[in-house]
């Protein structure tokens, strides 16, 4: 939300910094304003704040060298991946330039007898799947959109496979980082398990541009499961739908998917995708295994569903149905934003340990169901974390003052239940009000610590994630 946002100080880059980067860069700098706001915005509701230029690096060297003119000049520097962030994560608050890294989508190295892959930061995830095709391998973790593997890191981002993969904190081996004085550090090798000191992929993994700028990401990769089966099944309610995820965690079952989305996302999806599910709370799963594996989990799941009203299983077993299902499952934001013209959409990211989850979503719905809004509730409750869409009018201040309110009750009903106020977006503009909360001052202090150290002038992305 608005509030929490940095006072709005913009260092505007002088024009001898321009210049200097235009010699470098040629027409791959760009101070043209449509360009500009395109990179100070990104898939929220967040007010857009257009860098003074963009720059558009081809190598971890360029971007050293642009980061270290940034550092002569103390102006901002702003890392920018795809822009399908939902926190304000890229907006130039303070001004000063973006690094687009887009242009850095080569795929260095594919190594199937260790199953692991080292890309530039640029690659976005649906880029490598389409090169791993042929070697039997994938890459798992799936925000909605088709994000940069350098974005996804420095979001620590997760999705729909995370209960079964983890998330980008788990599947990152090693990290290729411009500090923010311009040097060159790799944070690890690539062996799967090192006691060689201080975690620093981890310090890099959830950053958000404001450590560093992420040239290369070195990330796990696993083999393309025997059988996969996904499947829709209604349930009579809410308590009913998590009570199976739960129990489903719980049991161990290796699931590999387990989605949420209530009556009104449902009926939010059967509008935008044209899909006729029932319009009650829902669960997508989706099964990965050998054949054996996948009847064993199926059969599990369903006496577990059973015994919470569901029953009416729709299965989606070739290719092309099991897209057009998740196709209509990621596009799940949009779907919201489609039930209001004109209407924009945040959307909350609580996760709570899994115990906690039925109480959260009931609690929650409950809320809901008691306001003008239209709101959507959707999530990886695998995890225990889900999504509440809140779409309001811009313009209609009692409009964003009810999204604002119903949103601060999800965070204040996650931390008491010992969760977060964020499963995966981040933190960017929007989350950095709860995280005093969330860690406590002491905790906070040496976040704001590392910050100083590891970026003395503020020039990273600074009035994100953490003030200093
Ligand atoms: C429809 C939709 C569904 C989504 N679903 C999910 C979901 O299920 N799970 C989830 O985790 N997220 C989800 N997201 C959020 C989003 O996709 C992620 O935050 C994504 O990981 C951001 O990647 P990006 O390349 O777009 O980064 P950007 O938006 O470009 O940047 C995000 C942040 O990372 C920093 N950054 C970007 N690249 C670098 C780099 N190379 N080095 C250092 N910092 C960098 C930026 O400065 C910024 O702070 C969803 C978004 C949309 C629009």
């Amino acid at each position: 939300m608005p509030e929490g946002t940095a006072a709005l100080t913009p260092r505007t880059a002088p024009d001898a910094l321009i210049a200097e980067l235009k010699s470098l860069l040629g027409d791959r700098l760009s101070t043209a304003a449509a360009v500009r706001e395109q990179h100070g915005r990104d898939e929220s509701f967040h007010p857009v704040a257009p860098p003074d230029a963009v720059a558009f690096a081809q190598s971890t060297e360029e971007v050293a060298e642009i980061v270290k003119a940034c550092a002569r000049h103390g102006v901002p520097v702003v890392p920018f991946g795809t822009g399908t962030s939902l926190e304000g994560h890229v907006a130039a608050i303070h001004g000063g330039i973006c690094i687009d890294v887009s242009g850095m989508n080569r795929i260095l190295a594919v190594r199937p007898e260790d199953m692991d892959v080292t890309v530039q930061a640029g690659v976005t995830r649906k880029q490598l799947n389409e090169h791993l095709r042929d070697t039997g391998l994938f890459f798992p973790i799936d925000p909605g959109a088709d994000a940069s593997l350098g974005g996804m890191a420095a979001t620590r981002a997760s999705g729909t496979n995370a209960v079964r993969y983890g998330t980008m904190r788990e599947n990152v081996l090693a990290l290729t980082v411009v500090l923010a004085d311009g040097r060159i550090i790799r944070t690890a090798r690539r062996a799967r398990k090192s006691a060689a000191g201080y975690d620093l992929t981890r310090l890099f993994v959830g950053s958000e541009g404001t450590l560093g700028v992420i040239t290369e990401v070195t990330l796990k990769l696993y083999g393309i499961p025997e059988a996969i089966l996904s499947a829709v099944c209604p349930f009579p309610g809410v308590a009913e739908a998590v009570n199976t995820v739960i129990q489903t965690i719980q049991t161990g079952v290796p699931i590999a998917r387990i989605e949420f989305l209530d009556d009104n996302q449902i009926r939010a999806v059967n509008s935008f995708s044209k899909t006729s599910y029932a319009e009650v709370p829902t669960l997508f799963f989706e099964f990965h295994g050998s054949d054996a594996g996948v009847a064993e989990q199926v059969e599990m799941v369903q006496a577990i569903a059973a015994e919470h009203g569901g029953t009416d299983f729709q299965w989606a077993r070739s290719t092309e149905d099991r897209e057009r299902l998740w196709h209509a499952r990621h596009n799940a934001y949009y779907a919201g934003l489609s039930m209001k013209p004109g209407g924009k959409g945040f959307s909350s990211d609580v996760c709570v340990p899994i115990s906690r989850l039925a109480e959260c979503i009931v609690e929650t719905k409950k809320d809901l169901e008691a306001s003008a809004l239209f709101t959507a509730v959707v999530g990886h409750v695998g995890d225990g974390n889900f999504h509440v869409l809140f779409v309001f009018d811009p313009d209609n201040p009692a409009e964003v003052a009810e999204a604002k309110r119903l949103n601060a009750r999800v965070v204040d009903r996650a931390l008491a239940m010992d969760g977060t106020c964020t499963g995966e977006h981040g933190v960017g503009l929007g989350k950095m009000q709860y995280l005093e909360a969330e860690h406590g001052r002491d905790a906070l202090d040496v976040m704001a610590a590392v910050k100083r150290a590891l970026d003395p002038a503020n020039i990273m992305n600074p009035g994100k994630v953490v003030g200093v």
